[in-house]
């Protein structure tokens, strides 16, 4: 069968907040991704608004949720990149819909379990599923407080500060910690080797939730783009100084929505 040039393996409600949201898995003819090596790169998206208006106007939260980098505007995804090729491309319809056959495309394959957007907005059955015939895989949730338990099997918790790191090992979770220049490693913590050796995820391979015979948890110092660094640096300080870092965009996007008659 000839490789797709991506699958779109579900179509349905956010587990967040119901809305339809669609998860596309690409990187089956061709990826290069420096950090992360040959991996398949799964896309979770709203599935009705490109990636950046769905950010201007906080319908992100279907495939975000409360991620703490979303209201600081410090995600190091860039938007314009692959979220908005793979939206685009899934509105052209140059994915195909996925069925058992095409589970082949899988196997032996390493996996990077959102490359944006969180997993834990996905029912667990798709994970379950490519994960069962992956040679390894990597994954990330912000949502580790509200989600489906299982999904530790898959994910890291991320975390950013001291006492949400407690909380997480507290439930169960290893963690993957972006921390500030300045802050300390913890006791149990690695510091990710992509950026001490250079090492691609998929050789490395420590963030794979509780699959792993480590039960080490990652840091790494907040890293990308120099704005986005800043602003990440800014809205954990306020945290930790315990100001008010959430402005009030729930106003602002209701007043945009409106504009725009969504
Ligand atoms: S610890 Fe390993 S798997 Fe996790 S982000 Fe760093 S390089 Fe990737």
């Amino acid at each position: 069968m000839k490789k797709p040039k991506g699958i779109v393996l579900y179509q349905g409600k956010s587990l967040i907040d119901k809305k339809m949201i669609v998860v596309i898995a690409t990187g089956f003819q061709k990826n290069y991704n420096k950090k992360t090596g040959d991996m398949i790169q799964i896309w979770i998206l709203k599935a009705d608004n490109p990636p950046i208006i769905a950010k201007r106007l906080g319908l992100d939260y279907s495939i975000c949720g409360d991620c703490k980098q979303r209201h600081f505007g410090s995600c190091y995804v860039n938007l314009c990149h692959g979220p908005s090729r793979v939206y685009y491309a899934y509105q052209n319809s140059s994915y195909e819909k996925y069925d058992e056959s095409m589970l082949e495309f899988f196997k032996g394959r390493d996996i990077r379990i959102g490359s944006y957007g969180d997993p834990s907005a996905v029912p667990i059955h798709i994970w379950d599923t490519i994960c069962s015939v992956a040679n390894s895989y990597t994954g990330y949730t912000h949502n580790w407080k509200k989600c489906n338990p299982d999904l530790k099997k898959y994910c890291m918790a991320s975390v950013e500060l001291k006492k949400e790191y407690k909380q997480a090992k507290k439930l169960g979770w290893r963690t993957f910690r972006a921390k500030l220049e300045e802050d300390s490693k913890f006791e149990n913590e690695i510091i990710c080797p992509a950026t001490t050796v250079e090492l691609s995820c998929n050789k490395c391979n420590l963030c794979n939730g509780m699959t792993s015979k480590t039960k080490k948890d990652v840091v790494i110092t907040a890293h990308g783009a120099d704005f986005k660094i800043q602003r990440f640096i800014k809205g954990i300080k306020k945290i930790k100084n315990k100001k008010k870092y959430k402005i009030n965009y729930q106003n602002r996007y209701e007043e945009l929505r409106k504009a725009c008659k969504i």
